[in-house]
């Protein structure tokens, strides 16, 4: 017996849930944008600085520092007094998007083959050990898996879903690589820097997992929907038991980046569509918010307490 094709109620919950995810994501699910996000948490100020540790090209570096500032994730300055160059530097908005950073570097170190060398060599300086984060729900301070984790959707949040949605629809999945030797969490850019293929794996949260439900939900042409597929498949987190497709172990732990980036949103989109969706630690019936301790000495991680051993040539930010 085959299962049946998506009900209407959940084809309408998801699209709710995607029109408020394409907000966030048209903001931070863009390869370059979050390389130079990166880039800026390792300590580039400068337009030069940008250019080395991205590989990107002159243009296409003044674009995206153009849309970062526009977007309010940057801000520019002259670098000294009276200098002709900007430094450009993540605002207090860009630096919340250190908590999704540490679920990608979570996340690679738990999934990530051992001898690619795109990890971050870093220290949690207040207890000296390598930089492991754990993810842990913050209203309770337990470890939280995917499994713990309740959806609920409101019916009231749905009802005020917007009846048209102005999204850019830019993908930067079809441009050159950057090359300047294994990126930085470059596992986790391949998945989160394509707009396209975040609505693929978010469906797949949601148990689509046939083809034609994945069309029915994105409105991805078909072409574009295959070729996201495949390299969902490629990268590990989604397989294909025809007709379906579903998550790996892989992917289902990729449920702390898609977490971060949602709490991200609700508190920097403010004026945003809010998402119907609630999560809830099923452990101690709380909202859930995700917290990244230190696995050693299990204190929360913040950007001043972190160290970057080398890989880097900037001097890690203060
Ligand atoms: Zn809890
Ligand atoms: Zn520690």
């Amino acid at each position: 017996m085959t299962r049946p094709a998506l009900a209407q109620a959940d084809a309408l919950a998801l699209n709710a849930v995607l029109v408020a995810a394409r907000q966030a994501i048209d903001v931070v699910c863009d390869r370059w944008s979050l390389s130079l996000v990166i880039a800026a948490f390792l300590g580039a100020r400068r337009f030069n600085e940008y250019l080395e540790s991205t590989g990107m090209a002159n243009r296409l570096l003044t674009a995206r520092l153009a849309s970062l500032r526009a977007d309010g994730l940057m801000a520019s300055a002259p670098h000294a007094e009276g200098s002709p160059h900007q430094a450009y530097r993540l605002t207090g908005m860009g630096e919340g998007l250190f908590n999704v950073l540490l679920q990608m570097l979570r996340w690679e170190q738990a999934w990530g083959p051992q001898d690619r060398a795109g990890s971050v060599q870093a220290l949690h300086l207040s207890c000296g050990s390598p930089l492991r984060p754990q993810l842990r729900c913050a209203a309770c301070g337990v470890p939280a898996g995917a499994r713990d984790i309740e959806l609920r959707l409101s019916p009231a949040q749905m009802q005020r879903m917007p009846a048209k949605q102005t999204a850019r629809r830019r993908s930067t999945l079809g441009s050159a690589r950057p090359d300047p030797g294994v990126p930085v969490l470059g596992a986790s850019l391949d998945i989160f820097g394509d707009k396209w293929g975040i609505e693929v794996l978010l469906c797949a949260f949601f148990r689509v997992r046939r083809f034609g439900d994945f069309r029915l939900c994105t409105g991805i042409a078909a072409n574009i929907l295959s070729d996201r597929l495949s390299r969902l498949i490629a990268a590990g987190v989604l397989r294909h038991d025809a007709p379906d497709y579903r998550l790996t172990e892989m992917g289902i732990d990729l449920y702390g980046v898609v977490v971060a980036i949602q709490d991200w949103a609700d508190l920097w989109l403010a004026d945003r569509y809010r998402s119907p969706l609630a999560l809830i630690h099923r452990g101690c019936g709380g909202v859930f918010h995700p917290r990244a301790v230190c696995a050693t000495c299990e204190a929360p991680i913040r950007h001043a307490d972190v160290g970057l051993l080398d890989q880097t040539p900037f001097p890690a930010p203060r």
